[in-house]
């Protein structure tokens, strides 16, 4: 018996959950469920993180969390409580596999069986957001080392797992160099340990392009968040239907499964939503808690009811279903189909306990660190970058002098074009003259100076090297 807690959501959540539930009873799985409210009526109840104190302390005991879609109120500081708990509970990885259904369910794609894998706590859902202008609003893409490392190895060890052939990354590292480029040479440096894996790097536009068109070329594909998060629900949708995946989201101790798609409040109360999304976390939650037996009889149940044609309203059509029903009817079709097996689809064999045992990350030995200038950000209405620069350099001490000036990344000045665009964030590099090495007295010090200018300073960035690596961007143009 396994005590898990599960949360019934919001929208078509309750539906769903209680069709993925009384399948799984059917099937024998032993569960002790233990119940908490997240959601719409705890964030509208005035708490901003969706949920209580006390349902945290459930969860953390639990361990295993099978969670039903849950609406973020729009606007009004609520933050999402799917990124929250993936990220207070560690769950770096989102397992996230998207077969077709062919013949019985309609798709472009009738060969596709891809599994994507996506980094779950950092990258852009950091959400660390700040307006610094008038004119200008910024979000901090954060990519570590050990959110790669952690990622890269699971998508290895899982591909390992369940003999899958290839691992694929996508990246946009030929922009971003630092964060992407980390991403992929994380990736280059695990895959030299699974020599019997396939592996190759797409750039992330012409890879979701080709995944769109020909996913058969794709086995499991791991990526940064937000790509993840964006590509999954398009692989989900191509297979038929984004009500057809679930999703894993695995952590070092605790883990979480649920449906990929949200709550689709038009469709709540009405009987009509796919339960398959969630039951197919549910399976995999089986899998993860050491319940295959009855993992494989759902699954090959639930096969079975899409073979015999018995689809809700997303998947059905005509000449290809035979009987279309809702949320409740398809849950009994399937549980009268326990013990079935498909006999045109591939029958399931889950023989493993799919959680995986990962070593745990170890930080590498600190590499020499020097700081060689800084990126001083600025508040200016202005126009004319060359009136920029003279203010500018008005606050040069000696020892560090202004060597280049961007306007959204572009360099616009020295010799910077008429026809570029400014608005009104401007970076100013500042490196040393004497040597390499800059003292941080001095960086205060051009502070304290551009104070006494009138000079709107909204951040800075320091620019280092790491074992005489540069370690930061160059300006467009430079
Ligand atoms: P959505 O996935 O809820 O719905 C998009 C459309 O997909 C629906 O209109 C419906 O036509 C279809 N659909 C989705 N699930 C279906 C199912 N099981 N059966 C049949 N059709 C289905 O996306 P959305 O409308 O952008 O988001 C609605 C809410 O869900 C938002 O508040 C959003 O924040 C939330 N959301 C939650 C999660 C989560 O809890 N993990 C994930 C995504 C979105």
């Amino acid at each position: 018996m396994t005590k898990i807690t599960i949360a019934k959501g919001d929208g078509i959540g309750p539906e769903i959950m209680d069709a993925t539930l009384e399948i799984l009873m059917a099937a024998g799985a032993q569960l002790e469920i233990e119940e908490i409210e997240v959601g719409e009526k705890v964030y509208l109840a005035g708490n901003t993180s969706g949920i209580a104190a006390s349902s945290w302390e459930t969860i953390r005991n639990n361990k295993v969390f099978l969670k039903a879609p849950i609406t973020t109120p729009q606007g009004g500081g609520y933050k999402s409580l799917n990124v929250t708990t993936r990220k207070f509970l560690g769950l770096y990885s989102n397992v996230r596999p998207c077969m077709s259904l062919h013949p019985f369910v309609s798709t472009k794609h009738p060969v596709m069986d891809i599994v994507i894998v996506r980094e779950n706590e950092e990258d852009l859902y950091a959400g660390i957001e700040h307006q610094q202008t008038d004119e200008v609003v910024q979000c901090l893409k954060l990519i570590s080392r050990p959110g790669c490392e952690k990622i890269v190895r699971y998508a290895f060890e899982y591909a390992k797992q369940q003999n899958r052939k290839k691992v694929t990354c996508f990246t946009k590292d030929n922009i971003m160099k630092q964060t992407d480029g980390l991403f992929h040479q994380v990736f280059d440096e695990i895959a030299k340990e699974y020599p019997n894996i396939e592996n190759e790097h797409w750039i992330i536009d012409i890879g979701a392009a080709k995944m769109a068109d020909t996913p058969e070329a794709f086995d499991v594909i791991v990526m940064p968040n937000l790509y993840g998060d964006v590509l999954s629900d398009v692989a989900a949708q191509i297979t038929g239907s984004v009500g057809l995946a679930g999703s894993a989201n695995i952590g070092e101790e605790c883990s979480m499964f649920e449906a990929i798609h949200g709550s689709a409040p038009r469709r709540a109360g009405q009987n009509l939503a796919n339960p398959s999304g969630l039951l197919q976390g549910a399976i995999m939650m089986l899998n993860h808690i050491g319940q295959m037996d009855v993992a494989e009889r759902v699954q090959n149940a639930w096969l079975k009811t899409i073979e015999d044609g018995i689809h809700t309203y997303d998947i059905f059509k005509e000449g290809i279903s035979k009987q279309k029903v809702g949320t409740k009817e398809f849950a009994a079709a399937v549980i009268t189909n326990l013990g079935q097996k498909p006999s045109i689809l591939n029958p399931v064999i889950y023989s493993k306990n799919t959680a995986l045992n990962l070593p745990k990350y170890k930080r590498k030995p600190a590499t020499h660190k020097q700081l060689v200038g800084v990126d001083i950000f600025v508040h200016w209405s202005g126009s004319n970058p060359d009136e920029l620069a003279e203010k500018i350099k008005r606050i040069e001490n000696n020892g560090i002098q202004l060597t280049m000036i961007t306007n959204r990344g572009i360099k616009v000045w020295p010799e910077g074009f008429r026809e570029t665009f400014c608005t009104d964030h401007w970076r100013c590099r500042f490196k040393s003259t004497e040597g390499k090495e800059v003292s941080k007295v001095r960086i205060i010090e051009l502070l304290k100076n551009a104070l006494d200018e009138n000079i709107d300073t909204i951040k800075t960035e320091n620019l280092y090297e790491f074992d005489g690596r540069s370690a930061y961007s160059l300006g467009q143009g430079q």
